[in-house]
């Protein structure tokens, strides 16, 4: 079995996998073909991967020889282009932002597995790749807004008198935002949190968030450790506390999310002209749209003298350990199909497989992306 890796787009530093995972491949009884450079930005040369056992090569002839892409996002034009029916290729897609490269893959009649939709079970969760990178995200945010805000997060006493704890305002308490907590916690901030799930609530609360709470909203618990849509009457109701809330904080962090939509409104224009001069709101939801009515994607804005920043890809401004983590995630999903003698095999009746197979020989067959793009 080959496995071919290529350098990402343009604007991505990750890579799918480190030369330590290559070892751990090669023990496998896997042949690893790795694009020219493609390690580069995360710190990863090209003689690390040959010393690891990887053959370096131009991407044309990673199309030709491997059988099994792996890739972080969606891989760049000239390697889409290039998939066809004779490539397995398993990356982190996006697929319902990103519909468009999934008809031209579907086209290829490549078979495509995409890890946004790995279950959150406690069996697949050393594979869940939006775990590990939310909680990047959630790290990067808070020193990216400690660093930012002119003021100090711990509380000071000095000779030159007492500086108060800076407020942060945390929405949504998933994987991003308990990470953002315990961060800004330990930066010695006060932290207030909002989410919709009750079971969220002893984990901020042992993190040494302060949970608000918004009565009436709606939950599910088959929704697999994600959140469901609520009421426009809920939402009201919720945005007028976040108001509130935001008009004292320093710092907002927003991290909700329903997966697989677009991001929900809590934080309105109204909202960010009542928030203290030189404060910074952080919208991680801001590739879907973003938690506050102002964020740009990609893009940091003031408005008035609030700082908006609507950064979608924090991993990448970690990548190496992001590439670590995202490397040992695919790892442990490739095992799934890796028979002990290094024979490729997809088990396509295992609930894992079955969950992130979106494309097989060229038909879209996963149920929950055809829900979600209904
Ligand atoms: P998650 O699903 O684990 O957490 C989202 C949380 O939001 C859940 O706890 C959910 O209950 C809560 N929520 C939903 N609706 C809400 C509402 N109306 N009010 C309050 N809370 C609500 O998601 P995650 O993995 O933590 O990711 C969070 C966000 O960060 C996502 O939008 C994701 O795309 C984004 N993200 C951004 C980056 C980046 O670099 N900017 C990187 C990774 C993830």
């Amino acid at each position: 079995m080959i496995i071919g890796v290529f350098k990402e787009q343009d604007n991505e530093n990750r890579v799918a996998i480190l030369p330590e995972h290559v070892v751990q491949l090669k023990k496998m009884g896997v042949s690893v073909l790795i694009e020219e450079g493609a390690g580069s930005q995360s710190f990863a040369t090209d003689t690390q991967y040959v010393e690891a056992g990887a053959e370096l090569t131009k991407a044309n002839t990673i199309l030709s020889r491997a059988t099994v892409i792996l890739s972080v996002s969606v891989p760049r034009k000239e390697v889409l282009s290039g998939i066809s029916d004779k490539h397995i290729l398993i990356g982190t897609l996006n697929p319902v932002f990103n519909k468009e490269y999934i008809e031209i893959l579907e086209r290829s009649k490549a078979s495509v597995f995409s890890l946004d939709f790995v279950p959150r079970t406690t069996r697949a969760q050393s594979m869940d790749v939006l775990s590990s990178m939310a909680t990047i995200a959630g790290y990067k945010a808070v020193i990216e807004a400690a660093s930012l805000l002119p003021r100090f997060f711990p509380m000071f006493m000095s000779a030159a008198g007492t500086i108060k704890p800076a407020k942060v305002l945390i929405l949504g308490a998933g994987v991003a935002g308990l990470q953002a907590i315990a961060i800004a916690r330990k930066l010695g901030a006060v932290v207030e949190v909002f989410d919709v799930r009750s079971a969220v609530k002893e984990e901020v609360k042992s993190l040494g968030g302060k949970f608000i709470e918004v009565e009436g909203a709606r939950e599910d618990a088959s929704a697999g450790g994600y959140a469901v849509e609520q009421t426009e009457e809920f939402i009201q109701k919720q945005r007028q506390l976040i108001h509130d809330h935001a008009s004292n904080a320093d710092v907002v962090i927003c991290t909700a999310q329903v997966f697989g939509r677009k991001a929900p409104l809590l934080l309105t224009k109204a909202t960010v002209e009542a928030m203290r001069p030189g404060s910074i709101v952080i919208d991680l939801a801001a590739s879907t749209g973003g938690n506050c009515e102002l964020t740009q994607n990609n893009r940091s804005i003031w408005h008035g003298q609030v700082l908006i920043i609507g950064k979608s890809n924090y991993p990448s401004e970690m990548p190496f350990d992001a590439s670590k983590m995202y490397g040992n995630n695919l790892l442990n999903f490739l095992k799934l199909m890796i028979s002990k003698e290094g024979q490729f095999q997809v088990p396509y009746d295992d609930d894992i497989i079955k969950s992130t197979c979106l494309i097989k020989e060229g038909q879209i067959v996963n149920e929950r992306y055809l829900q979600l793009i209904k």
